[in-house]
């Protein structure tokens, strides 16, 4: 689904807009030198999901090259190993979520719990993907006239980062789970869901300067972004926690 020139979204399941498997998060697609950069990867339930996407909107898949993950649940990281292998494109991620994905780990990235609890089917399979580059805090990397900055913001799981995504036409926040329309986080019942860091990560998302949101699930926004951050702020400041999309 082409939002704009240089900015898709590309896969999005039951919690944000139906375009492909009912799992899958919201998986974005910037234009950067001269290919695309792809922002987490579903879950991997229908890898041809994302393809039949990509033809609509007229993007040769050879042309995304990187793929950058903000955490490993499997709604983000499931659909990593297909596209890589598919691909070839290069799988980034940080240290933390780097080790959970590479290992298949799924207690680690929750996986187990969700799978006993009913929330993914029992004979849902994933994927171990190999992570081809592994950032550190707060690193930028240029991709064209592209910056990329990753961004520690744990506490809706240990391991997750957001991405920020300085291109010529937009400031954009590639939030993940740690920040939503409305000023929304994600709490769950899972062994490193942390609220104190959650409220952490909100107050350190309130420092920073975007213009357009692109969160995991439920709507974007292309204007005025830093009002969500700042209506997450206004509960953490009155020490209350922010509504939770779940
Ligand atoms: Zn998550």
């Amino acid at each position: 689904m082409r939002i704009e020139e240089g900015l898709h979204l590309v896969m999005s399941g039951g919690g944000g807009f139906d375009l492909t498997d009912a799992f899958d998060c919201n998986v974005f697609l910037v234009a950067a030198d001269g290919g695309w950069l792809m922002f987490d990867a579903g879950a991997g339930r229908d890898p041809q999901g994302v393809f039949d996407v990509l033809a609509e909107d007229g993007i040769d898949p050879s042309s995304v090259r990187h793929l950058l993950l903000t955490h490993g649940h499997a709604d983000h990281s499931g659909g990593a190993a297909a596209l890589r292998e598919r691909l070839g494109l290069t799988v980034h991620a940080g240290a933390a979520t780097a080790a959970m994905v590479s290992q298949g780990d799924e207690e680690g990235i929750s996986l187990g719990k969700a799978k006993r609890g009913g929330v993914y089917p029992p004979d849902y399979v994933y994927h171990a993907c190999p992570v081809d580059s592994v950032w550190q805090p707060d690193e930028v990397r240029r991709f064209g006239d592209v910056a990329v900055q990753m961004i520690l913001t744990p506490g809706h799981s240990h391991d997750h980062v957001s991405y920020l995504v300085t291109t010529p036409r937009r400031k954009m926040l590639v939030a993940g789970d740690a920040l939503f329309h409305g000023g929304k986080v994600a709490i769950q019942d899972i062994r490193d869901c942390d609220v104190g860091a959650i409220c952490e990560t909100v107050r350190k998302l309130a420092t920073i300067e975007f213009d357009t949101l692109l969160p995991g699930h439920h709507a974007f926004t292309l204007k005025h972004a830093r009002r969500h951050a700042d209506l997450a702020l206004q509960c953490v400041d009155r020490m209350q926690i922010p509504p939770s999309i779940i």
